[in-house]
């Protein structure tokens, strides 16, 4: 039997302690230095908001600092990076004053979000709060960042002086080797000193991002909420969102509906009203507690109509939707030497050509889960079997001598045999993640054991006493982790032209698949189960077709 070790596994580590401690007890104290400069109203002879044509009135910028990043998480980065834009290419320090300037001087921006990549890998990001706070006398309210908080613990009060406001840490586990399973490098200890410092440093707001993922971290969404009874923390729940590559599947997305229906029949929450109309968190609070609980529902929940951002990448390119693709590049135009009047038509134009709406973030989602044409080829395979029939003939038996014998297939034609087969691996989440995400110490576990399921097809005769040596056509095993049973299928496929089936070369992939699996895991789960091994259709030969329904 499988362990459920998933469900009964509690993450407490010393790291996680020792941030239960300090936030209950963090101090609001507050930077004796810090100077808040009240926002003054834009009074620029240039200002008009920046308005698209449905009446948005867009005065929230997000700029991107950098595409690089100290973590690799799983569901934001490959493992290799990304491709990198040469440093020519993207926004230097003077450029992003310019262009946070003439954002909040003509389009009356209120607030700006530095942040990446990781924002503080840059080394002039006192430097750039600095410049841009400079403009909170230009009706600019507020500048936060958003951080992975590896960097953060070292810069909070620089950047607390520097007139940063508000802060968010993205933290998606307190287990240190989940983290390092989640971001794929160490640095749990690191980020909880950063929220700590957040908190001592007495920032506007202090948010957590989380993204809950089905089998990764969904067992810790409870623990962070009980971060929120005795400080003055903001959980922020972010619906898992696909992007190019980064594997997202709808059954590991927890949606808001799912999360707070689990919190309401744990805690006793109740619902605060939005703070203003463009909030896109809807929030909770744990009756009691200090903290608040936020739902970012971008996935399920689009706040298309209350939307007022505009977002510049790290090479200088305004989006004015996150999931649309039009984008204007301000660096060329920069480049070629537009001066501000220019700049700001071409960007006024840009927000006149936003949408109402985007066409649904689970639809864009569809773009990136297109079944392959491996699985669309099994289907069609599939249904082109008909029912089964049974061989009453003991062929393998010889008549005269009651003995067995190798079939003479010496006088049959051929044809084309086709046979499907089918295990189960009874494994687990954790180590299926592992496994996805190429993190089992052996090696490659899916890719070894599909080249072991082919080769295995190919000895089948050297194995099965009976069998003959049949060429092969085709041989293909396929992979399908079960989240919600916690279990791989395995399948292959055998195909060839020829006097016998391929029955049991379609078997013999998917065993020594299976086995090469529990082979490569079984340090990691004792209690690993291959079951249910058996032939799913076969079509072609004298016996007919078979079809297991
Ligand atoms: N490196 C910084 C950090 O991690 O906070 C800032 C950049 S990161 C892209 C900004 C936020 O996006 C993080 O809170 C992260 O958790 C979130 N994020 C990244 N990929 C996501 C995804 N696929 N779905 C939902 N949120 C995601
Ligand atoms: Fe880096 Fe942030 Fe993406 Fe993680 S979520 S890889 S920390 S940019």
């Amino acid at each position: 039997m499988m362990t459920p070790f998933r469900t009964s596994l509690k993450y407490v580590t010393k790291e996680s302690l020792i941030l239960h401690r300090s936030l209950s007890s963090s101090s609001s104290a507050s930077l004796s230095s810090l100077t808040k400069q009240k926002p003054k109203t834009n009074n620029d002879a240039n200002f008009q908001p920046l308005l698209d044509t449905f009446g948005r009135r867009h005065d929230y910028l997000r700029i991107s600092l950098t595409e690089r990043c100290n973590l690799r998480c799983l569901y934001c980065m490959p493992e290799e990076g990304v491709q990198l834009s040469p440093k020519s290419n993207l926004l230097n320090n003077e450029e992003i004053y310019r262009m946070a300037n003439l954002f909040v001087h003509r389009f009356g921006t209120k607030k700006i979000r530095f942040t990446g990549g990781e924002p503080l890998i840059r080394n002039d990001i006192i430097d750039i709060i600095q410049n841009v706070s400079k403009l909170k006398s230009n009706g600019l309210e507020k500048i936060s960042i958003t951080t992975n908080g590896i960097l953060f613990a070292r810069y909070s009060s620089m950047l607390r002086q520097a007139g940063l406001d508000s802060v968010n840490i993205s933290l998606d586990t307190l287990n240190s080797d989940r983290f390092q399973l989640i971001t794929r490098r160490n640095g749990l200890a690191k980020v909880i000193k950063s929220i700590e410092a957040a908190l001592r440093d007495d920032y506007d707001s202090v948010k957590i991002n989380f993204v809950p993922i089905q089998g990764l971290n969904d067992d810790e969404i409870e623990d962070f909420i009980q971060l929120t009874k005795d400080s003055n923390l903001e959980i922020r729940f972010i619906e898992y969102m696909p992007f190019d590559g980064n594997r997202w599947h709808p059954d590991k997305m927890i949606s808001f509906k799912q999360l707070i229906n689990r919190i309401q029949s744990r805690f006793n929450v109740e619902r605060l009203p939005l703070r203003t109309i463009h909030d896109t968190a809807v929030l909770y609070q744990v009756q009691g507690y200090v903290g608040t609980i936020g739902f970012i529902n971008s996935m399920t929940n689009a706040f298309c109509a209350g939307c007022n951002r505009v977002r510049l990448t790290a090479d200088g390119h305004l989006k004015v939707c996150l999931f649309g693709k039009d984008e204007l590049s301000l660096k060329q135009a920069i480049h070629n030497g537009l001066n501000d009047d220019e700049i700001d038509v071409l960007i006024r134009e840009a927000v006149k050509r936003k949408k109402k709406q985007h066409s649904g973030a689970l639809n864009i989602a569809k773009d990136n889960t297109n079944r392959p044409m491996i699985l669309i080829d099994q289907r069609k395979f599939l249904s082109t079997l008909s029912s089964s029939s049974n061989d009453k003939n003991f062929t393998h038996i010889d008549p005269n001598d009651g003995q067995v014998k190798m079939v003479n297939v010496g006088e049959k034609s051929s044809t084309r045999r086709i046979a499907r087969a089918r295990a189960r691996i009874e494994i687990g989440s954790d180590v299926m993640n592992k496994i996805e995400y190429n993190q089992i110490g052996k090696g490659n576990v899916l890719t070894v054991a599909k080249i072991a399921g082919i080769m295995a097809a190919k000895s089948t005769s050297n194995l099965i006493p009976l069998c003959h040596q049949c060429p092969l056509d085709r041989v293909d095993v396929q992979f399908h982790l079960d989240y919600s049973n916690e279990e791989i299928i395995v399948e292959s496929i055998c195909e060839t032209t020829w006097k016998t089936g391929v029955e049991m070369e379609a078997l013999m992939a998917v065993s020594i698949a299976s086995l090469t699996i529990y082979d490569m895991c079984k340090a990691l789960n004792k209690s690993i189960v291959i079951r249910d091994c058996c032939l799913m259709a076969k079509t072609g030969g004298k016996s007919g077709d078979f079809n297991r329904v």
